[in-house]
């Protein structure tokens, strides 16, 4: 098949001389063809040699980059990339581990596949696009994911990203759930009506430290979603876990993963509220916690945002360090892909000086490796927390 071919203006190759795999439409010379959205394209320098391969799409991305050469997008394309994206996986122990059977497959930029999330959830694979180019080749995605894969996926879903609060999903089955464990602990994942994909594959590592650090103690989990720094706590044998989120369905999947792995209830508590308004409660003031948990949603989703946002976290982690006992424990993340980790290092810092509390960072943490970042894209980083001793 032949692509359609778009012109870098001189001098606008050095992006994709150094691999960075979006193009910006400022950069494209005058396109005269008519184009659609989602389309398949080239890339050509000036003088019309071919560099790169990709989606178009209309806005200030005009391209995102499928490979840096000249090649068809097809089902092959595709099972190329997943296969390699699944070898890393099978590096990092994550394929056929019954121990771990949730895991992300493709993580866009990092698996050079820009526009598309998949993720396993044992025998389901979630697809989730987050461009017309990788929704309109969803089909070929689901071959090359079986073809991959084989027959240890029974089923390919489509979850396509939420756009202005809607979800839609699609589905060739009849169940919406499924259990996964994540380092030998249970999950039930609703992969249908649940946020994301259906569960925060993301927060893995961060959930089993928190589990080295859990016996004993008081924990608050807050922005907890279905649990998984509560599971993890009292797995580990904590005191007490209280898990926060507002949304009362969320609420409903902790209960029932403390049903599944068989957890006492009478060590755990839920609360359905606003996370700032329990945080400034006298309730909470009274309650005082060994160990904290913040992990609240993107606060800020683009740049224009971000100081908003930092005021944002500035209040919540100053509202969270007033709960804590002297030598506990603050578990802090920010999910926002534009607040760097040097800017939510100063924000936690601001807020301890507010609060009076003298603070040591013992662990920097990050996304897992399953959720890779490509050096040539440095903004697929974007999940940054802290785990900070507080006196
Ligand atoms: N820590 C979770 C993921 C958190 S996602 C995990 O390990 O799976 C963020 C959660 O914050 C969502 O469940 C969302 O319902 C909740 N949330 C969003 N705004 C909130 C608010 N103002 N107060 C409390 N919870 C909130």
């Amino acid at each position: 098949m032949t692509y359609t071919k778009l012109k870098l203006k001189p001098k606008r190759e050095i992006s994709l001389t150094r691999r960075h795999p979006w193009v910006f439409s400022g950069g494209l010379a005058h396109i005269a063809e008519p184009l659609q959205d989602g389309e398949v394209v080239q890339i050509t320098d000036s003088r019309g040699t071919t560099m790169a391969t990709g989606h178009y799409s209309k806005g200030s991305i005009a391209v995102r980059v499928l490979a840096f050469d000249e090649v068809q997008i097809d089902e092959d394309f595709y099972a190329m990339r997943i296969s390699q994206a699944y070898d890393l996986r099978k590096q990092l122990h994550l394929a056929k581990n019954p121990d771990t059977t949730g895991f992300r497959l493709v993580h866009a930029e990092g698996d050079q596949l820009p526009g598309l999330i998949i993720d396993i959830y044992g025998d389901v694979a979630v697809v989730q696009t987050h461009s017309r180019g990788m929704e309109n080749q969803f089909e070929m995605i689901a071959g090359a994911v079986r073809k991959v894969l084989g027959d240890s996926i029974s089923k390919v879903i489509q979850k396509s990203a939420e756009k202005n609060g809607n979800k839609t999903a699609q589905e060739d089955g009849a169940s919406e759930v499924v259990d996964i464990k994540e380092n030998g602990n249970g999950f039930r994942v609703n992969y249908i009506t649940g946020q994301k994909t259906g569960f925060f594959l993301d927060q893995r590592d961060n959930r089993a430290l928190l589990g080295q650090y859990a016996k004993g103690k008081k924990v608050l989990n807050a922005f907890s979603y279905s649990g998984g720094f509560s599971i993890f706590a009292l797995k580990a044998g904590a005191e007490e876990v209280h898990s926060l989120d507002s949304s009362s369905k969320a609420i409903d999947l902790v209960n029932e993963n403390i049903a599944l792995n068989g957890l006492e209830s009478a060590k755990h508590k839920c609360i359905t509220m606003d996370a700032l308004t329990y945080l400034a409660s006298q309730e909470a003031e009274e309650a005082q916690y060994d160990i904290v948990v913040l992990d609240p949603p993107a606060f800020a989703k683009h740049r224009s945002a971000r100081h908003k946002a930092i005021q944002a976290y500035k209040r919540l982690n100053m509202n969270a360090l007033k709960l804590i006992k002297p030598g506990g424990i603050l578990f802090t993340f920010s999910c926002s892909q534009v607040v760097t980790d040097d800017l939510f290092q100063n924000t936690i810092a601001a807020a301890a000086i507010e609060s009076n509390r003298h603070i040591r960072v013992l662990h920097h943490l990050h996304q897992p490796a399953d959720h890779p970042v490509s050096i040539f894209h440095p903004e697929g980083a974007y999940l940054k927390g802290m785990v900070l001793s507080v006196s």
